[in-house]
């Protein structure tokens, strides 16, 4: 037995999507900011999540199978029965976002509730710790056109220097969750902004780190402030700032540390010299790790937060005829504000790993996989909308994959087979589903 394609893919999907998550209320909270429209929130909401889910790779392609009748199929009510690509455009234009966020929320919430991090007695997370990640990213750029959110970036070429257009978010998603097949869900995310131009100043970008603290303080309001303890990054967002910034929510950080022109990492450098690592045998993953710990690393740093900083050098094998084989040797440097009494120094090298060389990194499965630097439309509220979408696309799909579908845990087919079953299922799918059977057992 193998794992089978089935016409059923999508309307499966759907219902069950709907059926543990509500979907169906998700789509008719959408609302759009203008009193009168053609098309309904709800109708351009429920388009674009099919043409993202399905990785249609632009509006124009999702309003050609608008034209063919193939989007109709799913949508829960139709209230016009074609249109255009600017009509989606305008649509994602004026979509109200807050309530995108809002949304999206529901099933990283619902994973909570249902365990899906383990509980205190049986923790399925690294050290039993509630553990985010943030990572900045630039999703997309463009030589030509630009918006009024775009920040101009200057790229050297070979007769001088050329402007580009770049738009740049910080996401906050789950991570540490110890299956293999975890999935890291998106939490939520928030536009790094061009800062406001000062007269006589040159207009400049406000910093990551800016729009991570709005995106922190954003996520505590929306998903409480237990959601999370510890927060990892990489390595800048090793400041001082940051550090207290964290310190003052009663959150910790434990990030990598690279910049060798810093006093940070002068200190970890020089004070390992002073102190005898700990060895650890990870026999599992097949790597040795020589890990170099420096408590009260705060008092030399003038830091008013605990820290202690770590070098760690690792050593990868494999086993050859009863003998380890080294493969590869790297060292690196991290800290953390977590005290020593919750997390050992393995463990702050494993939280360190959670984001870091992990297989299934969301942010890079989402610039592979999703189109996420594809620029779809480009408009302040429409590009942040698209992201908040395909975050809700990515999150369900995942969900669904290792949570429901049986044949995934059975014959493990990867993902581009499923992907193409989905796209199979749209195609083919000859009936207008049903949605009033939706809410049953
Ligand atoms: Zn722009």
């Amino acid at each position: 037995m193998s794992y089978e394609p089935t016409i059923e893919r999508l309307p499966n999907f759907l219902r069950y999507v709907n059926k543990v998550y509500r979907f169906s209320h998700t789509i008719d909270s959408m609302q759009d900011r203008r009193a009168d429209t053609d098309v309904s929130a709800q109708t351009i909401f429920m388009s674009v999540f099919l043409c993202l889910l399905l990785r249609l790779g632009s509006i124009r392609q999702l309003a050609k199978d608008v034209d063919a009748g193939k989007i109709r199929k799913f949508l829960p009510r139709v209230d016009k029965e074609t249109y255009c690509a600017n009509t989606v455009g305008n649509g994602l234009e004026n979509i109200d976002t807050s309530i995108l966020q809002r949304q999206l929320a529901i099933v990283p919430k619902k994973l909570r509730r249902n365990k899906a991090y383990g509980s205190a007695e049986h923790p399925r997370t690294i050290g039993g710790f509630r553990i985010v990640a943030v990572d900045g990213t630039e999703n997309f750029r463009s030589e030509s056109i630009c918006c009024p959110e775009c920040m101009e970036v200057h790229v050297k070429v070979k007769d001088g220097v050329k402007i580009n257009y770049v738009h740049k978010i910080v996401i906050m998603y789950v991570v540490g969750r110890l299956h293999p097949s975890a999935v890291q869900v998106i939490l939520g995310a928030e536009p790094t902004y061009p800062k406001d131009v000062i007269s006589g100043e040159e207009s400049g970008h406000e910093g990551e780190s800016t729009a991570a603290k709005r995106l922190v303080g954003n996520m505590i309001a929306l998903y409480g402030n237990g959601f999370f303890d510890i927060l990892t990054t990489d390595a800048y967002y090793s400041t001082k700032p940051f550090v207290l910034f964290l310190d003052s929510l009663g959150k910790y950080l434990v990030s990598r540390v690279k910049d060798a022109r810093t006093t940070l990492y002068k200190e970890i450098e020089t004070l390992s010299c002073m102190v005898e690592p700990i060895y650890v045998d990870d026999r599992e993953n097949r790597v040795e790790s020589l890990i170099y710990e420096i408590p009260e690393l705060h008092a030399v740093l003038d830091w008013d937060v605990p820290t202690r900083g770590f070098k760690i050098i690792e050593k990868t094998y494999n086993i050859v005829s009863g003998e380890k084989v080294y493969i590869k040797e790297e060292t690196f440097l991290c800290m953390a504000t977590l005290p020593g009494e919750l997390a050992d120094a393995d463990i702050v090298r494993q939280i360190v790993h959670a984001k870091w060389g992990v297989e299934n990194n969301a942010i890079k499965d989402l610039k592979d996989n999703w189109y996420m630097e594809h620029n779809f439309h480009h408009h302040p509220n429409a590009t942040y909308a698209l992201l908040l979408i395909l975050f809700m696309a990515h999150n369900l799909f995942y969900a669904y994959v290792f949570r429901h579908l049986k044949s995934y845990r059975l014959y493990q087919p990867t993902m581009k087979r499923i992907k193409e079953d989905f796209m199979s299922s749209f195609l083919h799918w000859k009936w207008r589903m049903s949605w009033t059977n939706f809410d049953g057992p």
